[in-house]
């Protein structure tokens, strides 16, 4: 079984250690107007890039997802030169962003085009199946984001134009949410025929809501506990005992930990601060909470070693059924 990288595609077993939510480097659109900022230098992005992978790579990680949407700064030339310069294995999406930060580009697209979802599907289908641009190199998933408003019709569109997409290369999916409405978004995905399991439902640890939590897991998905590190919306402590929790109802199978870190901008819209948040928080910081409290480091290696692979090999979590891959 491959999976795409921005080196091209690796059999699954390559992996290991996966984080599979981060962002080298976003941009919000409109950011190349902000003149007092617009000197930013592509080589020393690659550079800083280049710092964090390595100290990913001596924290025992080998891979990582970059789930950013094309409207939101993807630079798929950036993350080839990154994992040329590192041997790190960096998968990236295909995707619009959600409608509170979608450009105005495609509010207006969507609002014209008789058909938005077949529109928007196909862009990711030819993504998928022919590489971005003239790359050749193709996404690993596809993007689906939703705000805080499940029936917006813009944000409608991309739910079924993600499921056309995923049903058409059978390509996982994974969301972004405000940390509700993942429930009404699977039902829907599920509805327009893409199984459960093959959707992360991300950002659930923005949530302290465990029956939420609960019903995403009991459905088949995978959950993004994603945001370690995100405090300004909810505590570490909040997401460590809700981790906690999942894990000792039997549910590691299910979970995908990562921190959503931002290496860096174009532009100047992040405060500093949250540029310097560190990818290493779980392994350093909650990894020896849990394990004081009784969770062994072999779950949690397996979280990031086995989740990740499970996931892209279209395997359920929690049932032994060998997906594309076999067992392990
Ligand atoms: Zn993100």
């Amino acid at each position: 079984m491959k999976v795409q990288t921005a080196s091209g595609a690796i059999d699954v077993d390559r992996l290991g250690a996966t984080l599979m939510h981060e962002h080298l480097v976003i941009a919000f659109e409109g950011w190349a107007s902000d003149v007092n900022a617009s000197a930013t230098d592509p080589k020393a992005l690659v550079a800083r890039c280049v710092e964090r992978v390595e100290e990913l790579k001596a924290e025992g990680f080998t891979s990582l997802l970059d789930p950013c949407p094309i409207d939101l700064g993807r630079d798929v030339e950036l993350y080839a030169e990154v994992a040329a310069r590192t041997g790190f294995n960096i998968l990236f999406a295909t995707g619009l962003y959600h409608e509170h930060f979608a450009a105005p580009y495609w509010r207006f697209k969507l609002g014209i085009e008789p058909d938005g979802a077949k529109y928007v599907a196909e862009m990711y289908v030819r993504e998928l199946s022919r590489g971005v641009g003239s790359s050749g190199l193709k996404p690993a998933v596809i993007k689906l984001a939703v705000g805080a408003d499940p029936s917006s019709a813009f944000e409608r569109t991309l739910v079924e134009a993600a499921a056309i997409a995923s049903n058409e290369t059978s390509t996982p999916i994974l969301t972004h949410t405000e940390g509700v409405h993942g429930d009404t978004m699977l039902a829907r995905l599920g509805e327009l025929g893409v199984p459960a399991h093959r959707v992360i439902v991300g950002h659930c640890c923005n949530s302290t809501d465990r029956a939420y939590h609960a019903r995403i897991v009991d459905s088949g998905a995978y959950i993004g506990f994603d945001r370690f590190g995100m405090t300004a919306i909810q505590s570490d402590e909040n997401r460590t005992d809700c981790l906690q929790a999942l894990l000792e109802a039997g549910r590691a199978e299910s979970v995908i930990v990562s921190h959503d870190c931002v290496f860096c901008q174009k532009g100047a819209m992040l405060a500093p601060a949250k540029l310097t948040r560190d990818p290493r928080h779980f392994s350093r910081d909650i990894a020896p909470i849990l394990r004081a409290r009784g969770v062994p480091q072999s779950t949690l290696d397996s979280i990031f070693r086995d989740n990740p692979r499970r996931y892209f090999c279209d395997e359920a979590p929690g049932l032994r059924n060998p997906g594309k891959c076999g067992n392990p």
